[in-house]
């Protein structure tokens, strides 16, 4: 097996380049072909033929590749299906808005947190991504669209929390000025609240922004909708937000898909303004995306939500929803094209 090699920081490339016999500056050179989407080492021209020989029988380099793409005639969003070296596949959803492009990247191969009304996690989780094929996400969108990409939404197929290493350590090479250079506060990271990784990240003090998958305020409903809330219960789920925002400074966005008769009621909106008391969060109100696995219907009181979290001071919009017509949400792509697969094999 080969070493992926775009998950390599510059400094394990440069020390890999040093065992070599190679100088310093080479690491650097490398690292730079790498972070512009080469396919392979022969494209690195001032890198010579041997060395090119030696690191290709050591490391891949060739990416990801189209496996499908579907573009909205509607706002121009553009979904990709990415065939990953074993043939696994992963989607990134490319949305141009006027404060720039933005990609929302997958973190793993499928989801292991079973959310009731997400398609993501049905066939369960196959396996993580790497740090670079994170990378190669936000690099080959960018590549293929021809769009410079200026913001990143960890809002894909996975859980970022339940590969927490990769996902810190594609931050870093996305964020590296000799690679694609986005800051971290052009980033957000969407969690179902998973608590550990929120606290390990309030202890890093990253100026990214997290956004916790909320969906409901009390433990009753959201633990029927949400496994996870069986392991980290809501109400500690909110105190290690607030605890967040103390130690980081920034403020929260709460995802809330307004599911019909189920957490779309009055005192549930009054629920969500008392437990976020004190801290200035924001709650991003979602029309719920039909799932036809799903029993769950989108809720009909979206406006009125809205208006009863607003007159008491928290701030909260209704998400714009993008590329309605080409299944860009939460792993419907995906799922559509192993179900084509398996129809195939059945015929
Ligand atoms: N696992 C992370 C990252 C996925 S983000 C998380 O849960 O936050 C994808 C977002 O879309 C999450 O907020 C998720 O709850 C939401 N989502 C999933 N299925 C949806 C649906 N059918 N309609 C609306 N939002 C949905």
């Amino acid at each position: 097996m080969k070493t992926d090699i775009r998950s390599m920081t510059l400094e394990e490339l440069t020390a890999a380049l040093k065992a070599l016999g190679e100088p310093a500056f080479r690491g650097k050179q490398v690292f730079t072909w790498l972070h512009r989407g080469v396919r392979s080492f022969d494209e690195m021209s001032d890198i010579s033929k041997p060395l090119r020989e030696k690191l290709a029988e050591a490391y891949r380099a060739d990416g990801l590749s189209v496996a499908r793409k579907q573009m909205s005639q509607a706002d121009g969003t553009v979904k990709y299906l990415w065939e990953l070296h074993d043939g696994n596949c992963i989607e990134t959803v490319l949305m141009q808005y006027r404060h720039g492009n933005t990609v929302c990247i997958s973190s793993q191969v499928g989801c292991r947190m079973g959310c009731a009304f997400c398609a993501s996690t049905l066939g369960g989780k196959v396996r993580d991504l790497t740090p670079g094929e994170m990378l190669e996400q936000v690099l080959f969108t960018q590549l293929d669209s021809g769009l410079s990409v200026s913001n990143i939404v960890l809002m894909g197929i996975g859980e970022p929390m339940d590969n927490l290493d990769n996902v810190l350590r594609f931050l870093e090479l996305v964020n590296h000025p000799l690679g694609l250079n986005i800051g971290m506060r052009h980033i957000s990271l969407s969690t179902c609240g998973v608590l550990p990784g929120i606290r390990r990240l309030a202890d890093m003090e990253l100026q990214l922004t997290l956004s916790v998958s909320l969906h409901a305020p009390d433990g009753e409903t959201r633990s029927r909708i949400m496994p996870v809330d069986r392991a980290y219960g809501v109400d500690e789920l909110f105190e290690a937000c607030h605890d967040y925002f103390k130690k980081t400074g920034r403020r929260i966005s709460f995802e809330y898909a307004m599911i019909d008769g189920v957490n779309d009621a009055g005192w549930q909106a009054d629920l969500i303004v008392k437990k976020l008391r004190g801290m200035p969060g924001h709650v991003n109100l979602i029309p719920l995306n039909d799932v036809a696995e799903s029993p769950l219907k989108p809720s009909r009181r979206v406006r009125q939500f809205q208006r009863r979290l607003e007159e008491q001071g928290v701030t909260a919009t209704v998400r714009r929803s993008l590329g309605g017509d080409i299944d860009a949400s939460c792993g419907q792509l995906r799922r559509k094209a192993m179900e084509q697969e398996r129809e195939e094999r059945e015929k």
